[in-house]
């Protein structure tokens, strides 16, 4: 039996946070979409390339300063996207609903 570090662990329907690469439940993550074919940039709406982040300001400041976001969309990702994730789900603790898989 081989012990793979955590993070090769990915369940199905599970996504990555890009900055403290925590993994979860898709359901719990922002989901930032760069737009097919527009390539603008959305939040939790559309089809196109996604990145996640956690609704959680440290994560979302973090992903601002390295850059992150933006690497992982390809595209630049506005000031105003940043705001509105840091105003997303703030303070709010969603109740989960447990997945049957
Ligand atoms: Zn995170």
């Amino acid at each position: 039996m081989i012990s793979l570090p955590s993070f090769y662990f990915m369940p199905p329907n599970h996504r990555r946070c890009l900055s403290c690469r925590k993994v979860a439940p898709k359901e719990e993550f922002l989901r930032v979409v760069r737009l097919y074919p527009s390539h603008e940039i959305s939040i939790d709406t559309g089809m196109g390339r996604s990145a996640y982040l956690c609704p959680n300001p440290n994560c979302v400041q973090a992903a601002q300063k390295k850059g992150r976001l933006s690497r992982a969309l390809k595209a630049t990702v506005p000031s105003e996207i940043y705001q509105h994730l840091l105003q997303q789900k703030q303070g709010e603790v969603q109740a989960t609903q447990p997945e049957l898989y």
